[in-house]
């Protein structure tokens, strides 16, 4: 929370707001509960008794560390001044101006984080990997004619042919490669095109998966 908005309550300055705990020293009995659980620093410990040093950095209308202190020894004014405050100083017009504050800081949120999300979706690169016998299928040209002018490209091709002989007799394949985009686009929609093209030149597809 910013200083500014810790010094001032919903346009009314803090100091004019008598809401703040009081330690009754005899009683209590350096648990040092209210020490840890107040987020706001309101208190130090001082010779095993809880002292609340910054009293005015207490939030208005809280009141949990009274409400936990095992010997009650934490009190707070009564709130009838504070309800008074809101109704003299009409705070509700403030208070209408900081929801919708509020309200388009979260909005924002989710849509960043709904952006955020979309994109993480997009996978811009596929690692495909197919089998069969390749000689005489063409099919890297006519990969090559798919991508055309697409802002598509195949890269770490990697082509493995147990032999020679074994080429020569139309022994099966190993094919694999990357598909990327080169604008960062989804390539899902492409990547189903190069699986049609494995299909309709008669090779197997071994798997076809995005990989970011
Ligand atoms: S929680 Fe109560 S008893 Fe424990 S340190 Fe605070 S004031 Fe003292
Ligand atoms: S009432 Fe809340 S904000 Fe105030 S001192 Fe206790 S824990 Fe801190």
């Amino acid at each position: 929370m910013s200083d500014d908005k810790k010094k001032s309550w919903h346009g009314i300055p803090r100091e004019e707001i008598p809401w703040l705990p009081t330690v009754d020293a005899e009683a209590c009995i350096g648990c040092q509960l209210c020490y840890v659980t107040c987020g706001r620093g309101v208190y130090e410990m001082r010779e095993g008794v809880a002292v609340a040093t910054a009293p005015m950095e207490c939030a208005v209308g809280c009141s949990t560390c009274g409400n936990i202190c095992p010997t009650s020894a934490i009190s707070f004014p009564t709130l009838d001044a504070v309800w008074k405050l809101e109704r003299e100083k009409q705070i509700f017009k403030t208070v209408k101006k900081e929801a919708l504050k509020k309200h388009e800081r979260e909005d924002t949120l989710k849509a960043r984080e709904a952006a955020q999300r979309a994109v993480a979706q997009v996978a811009t690169r596929a690692k495909v990997e197919i089998a069969g016998e390749f000689g005489d299928k063409r099919f890297l040209v006519r990969l090559e004619e798919l991508i055309g002018n697409k802002p598509f490209d195949v890269v770490n091709l990697k082509l493995e042919v147990p032999t020679v002989k074994g080429a020569r007799q139309k022994a099966p394949s190993y094919m694999s490669f990357e598909v990327t985009s080169e604008q960062q686009e989804d390539i899902k929609p492409f990547l189903e095109t190069v699986k049609g093209l494995v299909h309709d030149v008669g090779l197997v597809l071994v798997s076809a998966t995005p990989v970011g």
